[in-house]
């Protein structure tokens, strides 16, 4: 029993006890023991209220104050009032917090919190799906518990690197590249930054190699140039001018070829940064494939036999210029790296799933099967010396890579070596009509 029921019913004790008396005892008057008994009930009213705000502070948080008339009315209305605003200053709170964990969650980097013995107190997804880790599982455990990297620990132990981003490779997710940063904060605690940079690695390591591949594709024919130039110009004055006409014709050759370079390098630089061409400009196919077959038959120069199939939609929706050069690109490569006498067909035709596919297929040389997957890579040759003396840049299949992909059109590649080879484009319905 609590001390303010004790006391409630020691006061309803006393009165009654006091009041009894009286009345037995006569000895006071009617009008004192009235003012005695009123006494007693203002008494007892006061500790019945205590006893009520007790037990409401007693109650769990949010339970309405008890309804008083007078003085204790008015203290359970400021009660109710402070009790309101502390519960909305708590929602406010929480709300905050709601926000604040969300927008930690969104953020496209991994976020962890570690205390002062690098336990993890929370992470986000992006921290769960880089490191390897389950938020459910591994709250609570040691950081330097489950990554164990002699890199990441000497990184944490050392507060001079703190700060500075590591970048690391973890066996909880192999094949990825992540930059780590820790950033500590409050009483011991550590921010851990997690971001997956292999695609930016990726991409440095390609930029490089790309500058590289340029300079030598270039360096070449930029020395024989040269060289001959150079020839040309101390035998000036003893050389007949048939020999140095040779030498200047050489040059022009090799200047050709760095042109054609740039070209290729340009189509493709504008090729990736312009955006898809729109749907409305529409490409008549039959022209198309009737300038293209006029095309490869002058670079074949009767040395191939060349059919054309049409029996395709009329019309492609598209840019006329690039379906024009990646078209041309496949039929070209079937003239320019298939000996005499290959069969060359030109089909275009409809597909059962809707769309459409133009396809070139010889009977020709082949290519084999490990050099398929990489064909479409930037300056890559099957047989680097015969490309080059063929003019080929290596980037013709780059180029109608592109073109397709902005076409939302796909390319595939089919070949054996010795049993020629098929590259066919597949276009989807919505780029098509009739
Ligand atoms: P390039 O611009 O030098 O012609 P491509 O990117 O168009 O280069 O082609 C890449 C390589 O694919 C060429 O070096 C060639 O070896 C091979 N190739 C392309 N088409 C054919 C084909 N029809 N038959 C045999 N090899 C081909």
């Amino acid at each position: 029993m609590n001390a303010v029921v004790v006391e409630l019913l020691a006061a309803i004790a006393l009165v009654a006890l006091a009041s009894l008396s009286g009345w037995i005892a006569a000895g006071a008057s009617g009008a004192e023991l009235m003012a005695f008994f009123a006494l007693g009930l203002f008494f007892l009213r006061q500790l019945w209220m205590v006893l009520r705000l007790t037990r409401w502070a007693r109650s769990p948080l949010g339970t309405p104050t008890p309804s008083a008339h007078g003085a204790w009315g008015v203290i359970f209305d400021l009660l109710h009032r402070r009790g309101r605003m502390a519960s909305a200053e708590r929602e406010q709170a929480t709300l905050e917090l709601d926000r604040f964990r969300r927008a930690a969650e969104a953020l496209p980097d991994g976020v962890m919190i570690l205390d002062g013995h690098r336990a993890i107190e929370w992470m986000n997804l992006q921290a769960e799906a880089c490191l390897g880790l389950k938020a459910s599982i591994d709250t609570g455990s040691r950081i330097t518990h489950l990554l164990r990297e002699p890199e990441f620990l000497t990184y944490l132990d050392d507060p001079d690197h703190r700060g500075l981003p590591l970048e690391l490779r973890t066996q909880r997710n192999p094949g990825r590249c992540l930059q780590v940063q820790a950033v500590p904060f409050a009483a011991g605690r550590i921010l851990l930054l997690v971001r997956d940079v292999t695609q930016l690695q990726m991409l440095a390591t390609m930029r490089r190699d790309f500058v590289a591949n340029v300079s030598h594709e270039l360096k070449t024919p930029l020395t024989v140039t040269l060289g001959f130039v150079e020839t040309a110009l101390d035998a000036l004055e003893d050389t007949p001018p048939k020999e140095i006409a040779q030498y200047l014709q050489t040059a022009a050759e090799q200047a050709q070829r760095m042109q054609q370079l740039i070209n290729d390098l340009l189509t493709l630089s504008s090729l990736e940064t312009d955006s898809p061409p729109p749907l409305e400009d529409p490409v008549d196919v039959t022209t198309l494939l009737a300038d293209i077959r006029q095309e490869i038959e002058a670079l074949s120069a009767g040395r191939h036999q060349i059919q054309l199939e049409n029996q395709g939609p009329r019309e492609l929706l598209g840019s006329a210029r690039e379906l024009r050069s990646a078209f041309a690109n496949l039929a070209g490569n079937a003239v320019r790296y298939n000996p005499e006498g290959t069969e060359i067909v030109l089909r275009w035709g409809a597909e059962v799933t809707g769309g459409a596919r133009f396809s070139v297929k010889d009977s020709g040389i082949g290519i084999a099967k490990q050099h398929l997957p990489r064909l479409t890579e930037r300056f890559y040759r099957v047989d680097r010396g015969r490309s080059r003396d063929d003019g080929g840049t290596g980037l013709g299949l780059a180029i109608v890579k592109h073109v397709l992909e902005r076409h939302q059109a796909v390319l595939q590649i089919e070949s054996e070596l010795g049993q020629g080879s098929c590259f066919s484009a597949v276009f989807p319905p919505h780029r098509l009509q009739s």
